[in-house]
């Protein structure tokens, strides 16, 4: 029997390399004229270069974004839209400025132009977040949604390709939770497995030839469907461990969630038979914790949370903060098993059921 509930997002997408050079049109067909341009410092030549190409309809730059979306950034970027009179904002990069741009469209009400360049999905979601004072708080809120997504793949050749196998696996995961579950939504799912096997396939192309913007533009394809699946179906005991890395540990976004994935996959294998056999079949596959393991040894990332530098004294901390809100998850979660679990990942040892 089917039976499902789904609620769409008011997605607004242009895809295709070279479509940068439609940003001034796609703002003039929104009504959009003063724009303020969010960026890194990694990336403020790039920033400059949408100024430049936005011409009469860029009010300036804010070139301060950072990981996690601290408070003291959405401050400072509203008192820079504010005294350049800003109508609108494009943000050109990862997840972190897109991040910015949403909690300026959630806050301060400016209708937010998404550039992604690397595969973080967050420009598919409705999740939004800030970081006070060592804990990140997230939230869904539809405001939160781009006005417009610009997927330019040309973007993404200079996304080093250690940190696209990274950013790849977060995407990764995004579609996973969505596949290997206990609540399956039909629709969610479709966007999740073409997800899983765009990136399966693409990323270790990136790692051979880093120019290849076939794979380049698969890759980034797979993570806008990634983020769909996020935006539109639910998250589970892998991103809360990932949430409190990053909150409160401060860990590398993309990195900790590959870590991750593989460990929580295993985790839940046991509870989510039909969506974990699905998941491994997208990737060709017996066993789905196995295969995202090899994939990550294949990519050559990083494969324990110490070699990211995260301490083991920290781990209980880890498990305290992680259960520190009820949340669902396929599989029951006590300290106990997620102690285990964090340690394995820690270890960076292969994925295992956890008793
Ligand atoms: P990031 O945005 O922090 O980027 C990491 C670094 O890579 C930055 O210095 C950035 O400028 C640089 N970079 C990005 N693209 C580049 C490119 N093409 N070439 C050269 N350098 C480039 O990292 P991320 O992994 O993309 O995003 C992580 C953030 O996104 C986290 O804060 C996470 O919470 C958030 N996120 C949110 C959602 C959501 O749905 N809300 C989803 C995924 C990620």
């Amino acid at each position: 029997m089917i039976e499902f509930e789904y609620q769409a997002l008011p997605w607004n997408i242009v895809f295709g390399v070279g479509s940068l050079s439609r940003l001034p049109e796609e703002l003039e067909k929104l009504g959009l004229k003063r724009a303020l341009v969010l960026t890194t410092p990694n990336q403020v030549a790039d920033g400059k270069n949408v100024v430049g190409l936005l011409k009469g309809l860029a009010a300036g730059l804010f070139d301060q974004c950072v990981m996690h979306v601290p408070q003291y950034t959405v401050i400072a970027a509203t008192e820079r839209a504010k005294e350049v009179d800003a109508d609108c904002t494009v943000a050109l990069g990862g997840g972190s400025t897109t991040g910015l741009g949403k909690a300026l469209a959630v806050q301060a009400g400016l209708p937010n132009i998404v550039i992604p360049t690397s595969y973080a999905g967050s420009e598919m979601t409705n999740i939004w977040a800030i970081t006070d004072e060592g804990r990140k708080v997230t939230d869904r809120n539809n405001a939160a949604v781009p006005t417009l997504t610009l997927y330019d793949p040309e973007l993404t050749l200079t996304l080093p390709p250690k940190f696209a196998a990274a950013s790849g696996l977060n995407a990764m995961a995004q579609a996973v939770v969505n596949v290997a579950t206990d609540k399956i939504n039909p629709i969610v799912s479709c966007l999740a497995v073409d997800a899983v096997k765009s990136l399966y396939a693409s990323l270790p192309v990136i790692m051979e030839r880093p120019d290849d913007i076939q794979a380049r533009s698969k890759a980034l394809y797979g993570a806008c469907l990634a983020g769909g699946a996020l935006g539109t179906g639910a998250t589970s005991l892998h991103h809360r461990i990932c949430h409190t890395m990053g909150g409160t540990f401060n860990m590398p976004h993309a990195e900790t969630h590959a870590v991750i994935l593989p460990h929580s996959v295993a985790y839940n294998a046991a509870a989510t038979p039909e969506g974990s056999a699905r998941l491994a079949a997208a990737m060709g596959a017996d066993n789905a914790a196995a295969a995202i393991y090899n994939l990550m040894q294949k990519l050559g990332l990083p494969l324990g949370l110490k070699d990211l530098g995260f301490k083991e004294t920290d781990l209980d901390q880890a498990v305290a903060v992680t259960l520190e809100k009820p949340f669902h998850n396929a599989e029951p979660v006590t300290a106990h098993r997620l102690r285990a679990l964090l340690q394995n990942a820690y270890e960076g040892l292969p994925p295992q059921a956890i008793a």
